[in-house]
């Protein structure tokens, strides 16, 4: 199978790090414009000056943007009006107590990883639509389906990707967009090198070691048994937006190693 973008452009949100960079990479290697979002100049750019390494003669485009608020996603539209495949990666996590996480909390984490991706695709879908030809993705989580006891304000937004791109297929339904989720489980990113720095600063153990302790420990179902590299969850998002992916929309589709214990 060969996947070829060219022509197409692409935005990936919070790609400036982690699964999005990842992501950013994978499009770009297969001959997409990519649009590289980051909330500061230093990230975006750094982000940019990584993928033009990775993958010389890549078309990047640089959109600065916290797509926490809704002005935040009006500046991203303005350097983004138009694209033909929109990946809601932006997300943030970690553990926190149900009884100490308050209002803020919960509206800062609906606002990032839900309304981001709401606002994105209403902005953006009905260009696809008049094209005939577009694909979204949410990337959700394993938290989705496996809520953790100690990060339940993340699996609440986790879930509600799903719930929103599988109502956001049907309504684009016969349209030629496509709209699915992903469902990455513990992944190697930035993010979880973050969540993992102390135990790894206080046991002296590779970052790999940690995570597969971590995986171990708090996800005993995994199928695969350690995190997943970031490259493994972007093959999933770069064959879902591919053009050989037509048939599948408004799926939930597991790179979780198999963490959710079911066969669908
Ligand atoms: P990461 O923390 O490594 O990267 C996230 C990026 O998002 C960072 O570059 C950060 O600067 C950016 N960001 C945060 N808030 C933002 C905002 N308001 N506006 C714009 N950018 C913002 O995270 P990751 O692990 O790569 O996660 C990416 C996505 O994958 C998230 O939606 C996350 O929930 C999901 N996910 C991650 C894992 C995992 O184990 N890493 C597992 C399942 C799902």
């Amino acid at each position: 199978m060969k996947i070829d973008f060219t022509g197409k452009v692409a935005l990936v949100t919070a790609s400036t790090g982690g699964i999005g960079l990842g992501i950013a990479r994978g499009l770009a290697e297969s001959g997409a414009e990519v649009i590289i979002n980051g909330r500061s100049e230093s990230s975006v750019n750094q982000g940019i000056q990584h993928l033009q390494q990775a993958v010389p003669g890549a078309q990047l485009r640089a959109a600065i943007a916290d797509l926490s608020t809704p002005e935040g996603v009006e500046t991203l539209l303005k350097v983004a009006p138009d694209v033909d495949i929109l990946v809601n990666n932006a997300g943030i996590f970690g553990p926190q107590d149900f009884y100490s996480t308050d209002d803020a909390t919960w509206d800062n984490y609906w606002q990032t990883n839900v309304m981001s991706g709401v606002r994105l695709s209403r902005a953006l879908l009905p260009g696809m639509v008049r094209k005939g030809w577009g694909r979204v993705v949410f990337i959700s989580s394993e938290s989705a389906r496996n809520i953790p006891a100690d990060m339940i304000h993340y699996g609440v937004t986790k879930t509600a990707l799903l719930s929103l791109s599988r109502g956001l297929a049907k309504f684009v339904a016969g349209s030629g967009v496509t709209v699915n989720s992903v469902l990455p489980g513990p992944t190697l990113s930035d993010g979880f090198a973050a969540m993992m720095k102390d135990e790894v600063e206080k046991t002296g153990k590779s970052l790999e070691t940690v995570a597969k302790e971590f995986v171990m420990q708090n996800r005993p179902s995994s199928v695969i048994q350690r995190a997943a590299t970031v490259e493994e969850v972007a093959n999933m998002v770069v064959y879902v937006c591919s053009e050989q992916a037509s048939a599948t929309s408004g799926a939930a589709l597991r790179v979780d190693g198999g963490v959710v214990d079911d066969i669908v």
